[in-house]
């Protein structure tokens, strides 16, 4: 996907400082901070230097018309520490993330705001126990509304 990057560098979005090749920060007129990419990463994922806000993904979302997911990458330290944070972006209504024992689907939003999991989210929390992942937990970010809990087992 192309995008006009025209606008970002007239101060319509407030300045940009560039923390990787292809991830970025915008420094909105409020002083806001958002993370944004050059393109979104689809499948492949970007890392990310920190764990995105809700309203952080919420405003990915919503430039692009798509869902992002927010992953956490397990790493090696006691508890997992010393892992990664990476996002991963699909198209309207779905996105793919890998599904391995490391993986902890931390989020993902939802493009048309739906406040509860799909039949394809619950059984990607049941995929994920079932790799050996420790995750129990999940969040769906709907565009326009709060942030809801679900695990394997439907809402929390
Ligand atoms: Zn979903």
């Amino acid at each position: 996907m192309s995008k006009g990057y025209s606008g970002l560098f007239s101060g319509t979005f407030g300045q940009i400082k560039m923390l990787g090749e292809d991830v970025l920060e915008r420094i909105m007129p409020n002083g806001e901070k958002k993370i944004d990419f050059s393109n979104p990463p689809g499948s492949k994922g970007i890392e990310v230097p920190r764990r995105l806000t809700d309203s952080q993904m919420e405003f990915l979302t919503q430039e692009y018309g798509i869902e992002f997911a927010q992953v956490y990458e397990l790493g090696t330290g006691k508890g997992g520490r010393g892992g990664r944070y990476m996002i991963y972006s699909g198209n309207v209504n779905s996105v793919s993330i890998p599904v391995t024992s490391k993986t902890i689907l931390i989020n993902h939003t939802h493009p048309g705001g739906t406040p509860y999991p799909s039949d394809k989210d619950l059984k990607l929390m049941e995929f994920l126990t079932q790799m050996g992942s420790p995750q129990k937990t999940s969040g769906i970010v709907p565009v326009g509304k709060k942030t809801v809990k679900f695990t394997k087992k439907g809402l929390k």
